[in-house]
């Protein structure tokens, strides 16, 4: 019976189906066509429940584990040519099991909502018409003089597009009509038009960027992890493109990460600059129809340049030459929802896969890639000096104890803003909290506006007049009296940008103060164009989050004051440190980036603080020795691997019981350490108690081979009815 069967031929699809189960689903082919007809990687239409989805076919085979009766067929097949290549699919696999999410659901993860759609897909390129064919062998068949032998007579010289046709001849919409009606013309696309090149020659590369572009270029056409370690302003970018042109010439396709959509604008002004190449921007805030577009020119081959945010590390990259993951210490590359998966880890997954070289690039980089680039898995490329006549900042702490401040200013640091403005020159301070306030209190009792939910304060929103969770996004309006005691006097504590904003107008009458933040940018202007607002020669203050650590050169910034970091130093995350650091240097690398010299201040209430001590004094390279050092004694990655079960419900109980089954269902697995099951450190948010189970593994094997099983088994627990839960695999933090 068994031999019969392994012989037998291919009847069944075996599709991923974007549902949140962990499992694949069987079909049968659609009527009249044979399971060995549809290629891998195509879409398929399928049944599912009441409704239908799009599903992708992974593999066909001879049994299913369903009695046929119960089998339904598959209702259309979308694609005649795969749409997902062998490899993004091996890649997309490799997700699934790694972070043990369903692979339908990664599928949905990796495909344009326009590719999810039973539709199909929309065509590539801009509209066009021309004529029929056989239609230019009958030239005759218009009256002289005509708008339908003027269209006739432009379209015999070929397709043209629908714009081209409005500016040459405007009537045409009206014979157009008359003429597809009688078969003389069709509707067709021509590709989209690159903007006119406006080539701007690299400057000569510094002899640190040609060694580094040398040594990656060597290593085109096979797997070669770098790790390119270049201070702010060393010109990193610099090395991007012209590793981009080299592999562009090869006719190679490059992928480009950069963590923030803010910063795709100006790298895409420097790529068109440069490159010869076409370029797609691939970020999840374009319109459906643009990322589907932009999906396709890349599966196609026609995208030379790929530039985007996380999501792009799913295009797919027939030609792949080059992967370049810019800022790769950034947080944002780490979906922290649904499927949580780190762009720079898969880029370096992908890039293995496609056996080309992945660049990771970055002034402060993350422990986890050090430690690579120090046990040799990654090869280590460092700038460390800024090209011409740029230097690095010079840093100064400010003692804040015992001094009178103005709304969180010391006196040093306003007066060093003030010269900097008399210098003609611009200031930047920065400030991790949006809002005016993050706490309204009452001077008469004590008591503050906190939100229900998530029993943390709310922010007070000055200009906006609401009070605003931070967490859970809960607002409120802003009281005029206690709740409590009725007393009038509410007052603000702590400094937002808001407020930061509002004392630097009231102190510098008459210069512009340009604030930041996610509050400023998402109106119509992003960052880049906020950083227009002032002129280059234009005196002035930026104000903001950490969205003012990156973007584009401002050659007139001498000052940057650093505002509220200490937080930084306290807090229970095992990454604050790091990040800590992370943030004050690429801020500071902010100053100075031309000709003129840069001075950072950094405002603090423990100056002797050893992390802040060391930072200043050698600089971020030796400090995240120091870190690393730590987190090897302390057995945190990347010395160890992590999984985070987090938990959530509406009662404290359903947290517990779940969590403590769960535990109890480990029993006690070789080479894996759990930890908990304990409150999360922020124990609830938007009305939900939280909790957490902690798995941590010094080696990566056991961890991997106990996850599956364990978590098929954690699904099926009854008091996992009651919750909400997720496995976080490589967790950011453990919030
Ligand atoms: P990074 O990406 O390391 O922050 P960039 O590539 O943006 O650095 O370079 C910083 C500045 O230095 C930019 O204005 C860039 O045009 C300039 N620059 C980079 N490389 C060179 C070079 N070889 N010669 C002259 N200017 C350069
Ligand atoms: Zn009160
Ligand atoms: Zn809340």
């Amino acid at each position: 019976m068994s031999r019969i069967a392994e012989t037998a031929p291919p009847t069944i699809l075996r599709v991923a189906v974007p549902v949140p189960l962990p499992t694949l689903f069987d079909y049968r082919p659609p009527p009249g066509m044979r399971a060995t007809d549809i290629a891998i990687g195509a879409r398929l239409c399928v049944p599912f429940g009441r409704g239908r989805r799009v599903g992708v076919l992974v593999g066909v085979q001879a049994h299913s584990e369903l009695a046929p009766e119960r089998l339904k067929a598959a209702i259309a097949v979308l694609d005649r040519e795969p749409l997902i290549s062998r490899e993004l699919l091996a890649s997309l696999q490799w997700v699934a099991r790694y972070y043990l999410h369903p692979l339908g659901e990664v599928l949905e993860a990796a495909l344009p909502a326009g590719l999810r759609r039973t539709r199909e897909p929309p065509v590539a390129g801009d509209a066009a018409l021309m004529l029929a064919p056989g239609a230019a062998e009958s030239p005759a068949s218009a009256r002289p003089g005509s708008a339908s032998a003027a269209l006739l007579q432009l379209l015999a010289a070929g397709p043209m597009r629908i714009a081209a046709l409005d500016a040459r001849l405007p009537k045409w919409r009206g014979a157009a009509a008359h003429l597809r009606r009688r078969g003389l013309l069709v509707a067709t696309r021509l590709p989209t038009p690159e903007p006119p090149p406006v080539r701007i020659d690299p400057p000569p590369l510094t002899a640190e960027q040609d060694a580094a572009v040398g040594t990656i270029a060597a290593a085109f056409d096979r797997y070669a992890p770098f790790l390119l370690e270049g201070i702010t302003g060393s010109g990193k970018t610099e090395v991007y493109l012209a590793l981009a042109e080299r592999a562009l010439a090869r006719g190679r396709q490059v992928l480009v990460l950069v963590p923030e959509i803010g910063l795709t604008p100006q790298l895409l002004r420097r790529f068109r600059e440069r490159a010869a190449g076409r370029i797609h921007v691939l970020h999840s805030d374009l319109a459906d129809g643009e990322r589907t577009r932009a999906w396709l020119a890349a599966a196609r081959g026609e995208a030379g340049v790929i530039l985007g945010t996380r999501s792009a590390v799913f295009a797919p990259l027939p030609r792949a030459g080059l992967i370049v993951v810019d800022e790769e210490h950034d947080a944002s590359y780490k979906q922290q929802e649904g499927l949580r998966y780190s762009a720079r880890d898969l880029a370096v997954v992908r890039a293995k896969a496609l056996e080309v070289p992945v660049v990771l690039g970055s002034a402060t980089p993350s422990l986890e890639s050090l430690a690579n680039a120090e046990s040799g898995r990654y090869r280590r490329l460092t700038l460390g000096s800024r090209p011409g006549a740029a230097r690095p900042p010079t840093f100064r702490v400010v003692d804040l104890r015992g001094k009178r401040l103005e709304d969180g200013l010391a006196p040093e640091l306003l007066a060093a803003v003030r010269s900097c403005l008399a210098r003609g020159e611009q200031a930047l301070l920065f400030r991790n909290r949006r809002g005016y306030a993050p706490v309204l209190f009452c001077h008469a009792c004590g008591w503050h506006a906190a939100c229900a939910r998530c029993d943390k304060p709310l922010t007070w929103h000055r200009g906006a007049a609401r009070l605003r969770c931070h967490h859970c996004g809960a607002e409120a309006t802003v009281p005029t009296r206690c709740p409590q005691c009725d007393a009038a006097e509410l007052k603000a504590r702590g400094l937002g940008t808001e407020r930061l904003e509002q004392t630097l107008l009231r102190r510098f009458p008459g210069v512009p103060v340009v604030r930041i933040d996610r509050e400023t940018t998402r109106r119509r202007e992003g960052v880049d164009e906020l950083l227009n607002r002032l002129a280059p020669d234009q005196p002035g203050i930026y104000v903001g989050t950490q969205m003012l650590a990156k973007g584009h050169d401002l050659p007139n910034l001498t000052l940057v004051g650093l505002i509220g970091v200490d937080e930084g130093l306290f807090s229970v995350d095992f990454r604050a440190g790091e990040r800590l650091c992370q943030l004050v240097v690429q801020v500071a690398g902010r100053a100075g980036r031309a000709f003129k010299p840069g001075e950072v201040w950094l405002q603090t209430h423990h100056p002797e603080h050893p992390l802040l001590r060391a930072l200043l004094r050698d600089g971020y390279a030796q400090v995240a020795r120091g870190l690393l050092e730590e987190r090897r004694l302390a057995g945190l990655p990347p010395f160890a691997h992590l999984a985070l079960l987090r938990a959530e419900a509406v009662t404290p109980a359903q947290v517990e019981t779940f969590l403590a089954a769960a535990r109890h269902l480990a029993a006690d697995p070789a080479g894996v350490e759990l930890i908990g099951p304990m409150p999360s450190p922020m124990p609830r948010r938007a009305g939900r108690h939280r909790g957490q189970l902690l798995l941590r593994a010094g080696e990566r094997a056991p961890l991997h081979a106990f996850l599956p099983t364990w978590l098929a088994a954690v699904r099926e627990l009854p008091a996992a009815r009651r919750v909400r839960f997720a496995l976080d695999v490589d967790p950011l933090d453990l919030y």
